[in-house]
C-alpha cells in the first residue's frame, strides 16, 4: 500500500522506517527545510552543535523504543541537571526538582532525608482530588515553595496560572527528599552520539522511503491510498470545530566567544524574572570541547509554531471532538505531540508511532500466514 506520511519528526520518521522495513513504500513530505521536526539540531556558525527548537533530552524506560533507535545512532551517556534561580537579583540557585539540598541552602536547614519529608508534610497543603496542577504543587510541597518555584515559571510559559492547568503539567516534576539532583530518573538517559538530525538522516535513510522537506500538505495535491498526519489534528480538519490552543516559544540563541563555559548545568531556570524560562548551555548536553560556548533563551509567546498542546479541561474537550473525526477515518492516522494534542516526550512519540505501525501491519502479516 502507497503511504503519505506527512511530518518529519520522531512520529512520521519512525512510521515511515517501520513500515520501509516491512515492505511498504513511502512518501515523507515536511512543511520545514529539514527533517527531525522539533529534535532538529544543527552546528552553529562556530561549530558548536545547537537544538534549532531548544534544548531536548532523551530519556526513557521503554527497551523498545531504545532498541529501535539504537539502530539509527550510538548513544552519549548524560543526565539532564536543573537548576533554578527564584530571585534573580541575589542570583542564589537551587537545585530543581525541589530535593533536600533545595530545602536546606533556601531555608538555612540542615535537615537529613526523614528531616525534610517531615518539613514538607508540615507545608504540604493537602488536596484530594489533584485536578489542577495548583492541587499537585499545593499538595506536594506547599504555598511558600509554589510560589518561589512554580507559579510564576507557570505563568510565563503558558500565559495561565497553576490552576488553569491539568495535573499532568506540574506532575511532571516530582519532589524528592533525597540529594538526586538529575531532572529525570529514567533507565536510559543519552544523547545521540552525532546528534538528532544525523541519527533521523540514518533513520529515514532506506530504499523505500522518499522525503520532500519545504513542502506543505496539500489535499489537492497529495493522494495516497494511506495518510499517517503528524502536524495539529485541527488544521488537518480545517478548524471545523474551533481551533486547539497550542502554545509556541521564540528561541533567542546566543554563541559566547568571552567565556567556555557560562553556567554550571545544562539548563538554569528563571520562575520569577525575566521574559524568557531558562538558559541552556548546549555543551553540557552534547560533550562538545571548544573555546566559546552556545546558549539558548526560551520565550515563550501565543503566536507561532504550535510547539506545546495545553492541558486544560476545556481544551481536551475540544480534542476529543477531532478524536471523534479521526476515529471514523479508515486510511488517515493521527499520530503525535500535536496530532494528538498530548504533552508527549520524544520517546512517548517513538512508542506511539511503533504502536501504530504495529496495528497497520497486522492484517498484512495475517495475509501473509494465510
Ligand atoms: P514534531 O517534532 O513537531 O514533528 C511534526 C512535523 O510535522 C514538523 O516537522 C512539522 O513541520 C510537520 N508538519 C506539521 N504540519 C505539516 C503540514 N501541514 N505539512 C507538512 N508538514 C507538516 N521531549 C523529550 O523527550 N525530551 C526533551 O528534553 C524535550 N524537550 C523539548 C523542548 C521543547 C522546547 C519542545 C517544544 C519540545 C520538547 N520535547 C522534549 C518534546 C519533543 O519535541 C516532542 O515529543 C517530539 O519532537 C514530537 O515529535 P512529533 O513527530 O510528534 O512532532
Ligand atoms: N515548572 C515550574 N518551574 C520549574 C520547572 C517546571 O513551574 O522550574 C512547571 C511548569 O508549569 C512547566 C512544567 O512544570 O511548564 C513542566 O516542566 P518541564 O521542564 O517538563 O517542561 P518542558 O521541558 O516540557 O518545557
Amino acid at each position: 500500500m502507497d503511504t503519505l506520511i506527512v511530518g518529519a519528526g520522531f512520529a512520521g520518521a519512525t512510521c515511515a522506517r517501520r513500515l520501509a522495513d516491512a515492505g511498504h513504500p513511502v512518501r515523507v513530505i515536511d512543511k520545514r527545510p529539514h527533517i527531525a521536526g522539533n529534535a532538529y539540531d544543527r552546528p552553529n556558525e562556530h561549530g558548536l552543535l545547537v537544538h534549532e527548537y531548544g534544548p531536548h533530552i532523551f530519556h526513557t524506560n521503554s527497551d523498545k523504543v531504545v532498541d529501535f533507535l539504537s539502530r539509527f545512532t550510538a548513544w552519549r551517556p548524560y543526565e539532564h541537571r536543573v537548576l533554578a534561580v527564584p530571585d534573580a537579583a541575589s542570583g542564589e540557585a537551587y537545585p530543581m526538582p525541589i530535593n533536600r539540598r533545595t530545602i536546606n541552602a533556601l531555608y538555612g536547614l540542615d535537615l537529613d532525608e526523614a528531616g525534610v519529608a517531615a518539613f514538607l508534610e508540615r507545608v504540604r497543603e493537602p488536596r484530594e482530588p489533584l485536578r489542577s496542577s495548583e492541587d499537585v504543587v499545593l499538595n506536594s510541597v506547599g504555598r511558600d515553595l509554589c510560589e518561589r518555584f512554580f507559579r510564576g515559571y507557570t505563568r510565563k510559559q503558558w500565559g495561565l496560572d497553576l490552576a488553569e492547568l491539568s495535573a499532568g503539567v506540574a506532575a511532571r516534576i516530582p519532589t524528592r527528599c533525597n540529594d538526586d539532583d538529575r531532572y529525570f530518573t529514567d533507565r536510559f538517559q543519552a544523547m545521540p552520539q552525532d546528534g538528532y538530525t544525523r541519527m533521523f538522516a540514518r533513520l529515514l535513510d532506506h530504499p523505500r522511503i522518499q522525503v520532500e522537506t519545504g513542502v506543505a500538505y496539500d489535499p489537492a495535491r497529495h493522494a495516497a491510498e494511506r495518510l499517517i498526519f503528524t502536524g495539529p489534528i485541527d488544521e488537518y480538519y480545517g478548524h471545523r470545530h474551533g481551533r486547539l490552543p497550542y502554545r509556541s516559544l521564540r528561541f533567542e540563541h546566543e554563541h559566547r566567544t568571552d567565556c567556555d563555559r557560562f553556567q554550571p548545568v545544562g539548563t538554569v531556570n528563571y520562575p520569577n524574572d525575566h521574559a524568557y524560562t531558562r538558559i541552556t548551555e548546549f555543551k553540557h548536553l552534547t560533550g562538545q570541547v571548544h573555546g566559546g560556548t552556545a546558549l539558548v533563551r526560551e520565550y515563550p509567546c501565543d503566536d507561532g509554531e504550535p510547539y506545546y498542546p495545553i492541558p486544560r479541561p476545556a481544551n481536551e474537550a475540544l480534542f476529543k471532538r477531532y478524536q471523534a473525526l479521526a476515529e471514523a477515518e479508515t486510511q488517515v492516522h493521527f499520530i503525535g505531540r500535536l496530532a494528538q494534542y498530548r504533552y508527549y516526550n520524544m520517546d512517548q512519540v517513538v512508542a506511539a508511532a511503533l504502536a501504530l505501525c504495529e496495528r497497520l501491519l497486522q492484517p498484512s502479516a495475517a495475509a501473509l500466514e494465510a
